[in-house]
């Protein structure tokens, strides 16, 4: 039980960390993978492709696929609406810090 509700929480601490990486630059998986391994997220590609997939088909990324030594990479990017999604999840992450540090 208490794995399930940490892992559906965790499952949207990251993707906040793939909106705020992605509307700095276009970022791609493995990137992505060691990027999130910093701050102890240990994903394998199979878990982190269908999270860019949703938000891809989502309307929060934008796919491009660039071929870089001769194979094809997919880079994303946070689109408009991504923006916005990621705003409000930042003003709603603070306020939850305030409240919870309290
Ligand atoms: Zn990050």
């Amino acid at each position: 039980m208490h794995d399930k509700v940490l892992r559906k929480i965790f499952l949207g601490f990251i993707q906040v960390h793939i909106l705020h990486h992605a509307k700095k630059g276009s970022v791609y998986g493995s990137f992505l993978l060691e990027e999130l391994k910093t701050h102890g997220y240990e994903m394998s590609p199979g878990t982190l492709y269908p999270i860019l997939h949703n938000m891809q088909t989502g309307g929060l990324l934008e796919k491009e696929e660039k071929t870089v030594n001769g194979k094809i990479r997919k880079y994303y990017k946070t689109t408009q609406l991504g923006e916005n999604v990621l705003k409000d999840a930042r003003e709603k992450a603070s306020e939850l810090i305030r409240e919870i540090n309290e």
